[in-house]
């Protein structure tokens, strides 16, 4: 089920909401994923490790969150410390993956429309999207989930965002886009500005 689905399913539902311990006890049923052919080793440092270079793991698996207690959402510090953490160790390089990494995220949200991808933004908490020109298209992200707030350092740093962005708009122009952020928080602005630009055509 592609991700806009399951959050349309999630909101209907009241996915937001904590849940009470008494239903906890009723969710136990797990899905099994299939790792016949994994090859996995114990590890000095955990449990176990893969060695494979891709997790059994799809962006569909990430919606099912069984956290009673601390329901869904988790401190923007967490998400933004792990982006940071990546750049910090990976290096500058990292910027480009990054980037490619939320294009792949934004596709598997499926959405095909701009209203299910301000939806999507909302439910996701990645930020509130505004569209300001359709020609070419100019989005405006306020709340962003990695740089409101932050000082300003004169570089726009929302690159897993814009990535997102990408994906999303491949989907809803059916069109190879990419996606430039104009305007940030961490450059001194009150909202994170991204242009839309079609780059070609879908190969598939
Ligand atoms: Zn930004």
């Amino acid at each position: 089920m592609a991700g806009i689905s399951k959050i349309l399913k999630l909101k209907k539902e009241g996915g937001n909401e904590v849940k009470t311990k008494v239903e906890k006890s009723t969710q136990k049923e797990k899905k099994k994923v299939d790792k016949s052919n994994d090859n996995t080793s114990e590890s000095t440092s955990g449990r176990c490790i893969s060695k494979r270079w891709v997790l059994p793991l799809q962006y569909e698996d990430l919606y099912e969150v069984d956290r009673p207690t601390l329901g869904r959402y988790v401190d923007v510090v967490v998400f933004r410390a792990f982006a940071l953490s990546i750049i910090k160790y990976l290096g500058f390089n990292s910027i480009h993956k990054i980037y490619h990494a939320g294009e792949d995220f934004g596709r598997s949200l499926g959405v095909k429309t701009i209203d299910e991808l301000i939806e999507c933004f909302k439910y996701l908490r990645i930020g509130v999207l505004e569209v300001v020109e359709e020609n070419p298209i100019r989005i405006r992200v306020y709340e962003s989930v990695f740089c409101s707030g932050f000082p300003n350092i004169g570089e726009c740093v929302c690159h897993y965002e814009r990535g997102i962005l990408a994906g999303c708009f491949e989907n809803i122009l059916r069109k190879k886009v990419e996606v430039i952020e104009t305007k940030c928080c961490a450059c001194g602005d009150d909202y994170c500005e991204f242009e839309i630009r079609v780059i070609g055509d879908l190969t598939t």
